[in-house]
């Protein structure tokens, strides 16, 4: 499942759209906020999470058959 943004915090710096190894965010424009363009391109490996420069902006819904791969 794909990354769920608050935004009332995001800062649209568009440093989740630079990191993702995916096409998720395609079209995202550096100042706008980020558009999920390919949710399904999601396997959750968490960089936008881990780059995103305000804690707690994005969360992931992480798959339930998939938890046992987190802490
Ligand atoms: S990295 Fe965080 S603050 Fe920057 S655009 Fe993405 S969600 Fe918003």
């Amino acid at each position: 499942m794909p990354p769920v943004i608050n935004k009332e915090k995001c800062k649209a710096c568009g440093i989740c759209a630079d990191v993702c190894p995916m096409d998720v965010f395609f079209g995202t424009k550096k100042g706008e906020f980020p558009v999920i363009t390919y949710p399904e391109e999601c396997w959750h490996e968490g960089a936008c999470v881990q780059e995103c420069p305000i804690e707690g902006v994005i969360k992931l819904r992480i798959p339930l058959q998939m938890m046992i791969c987190y802490k």
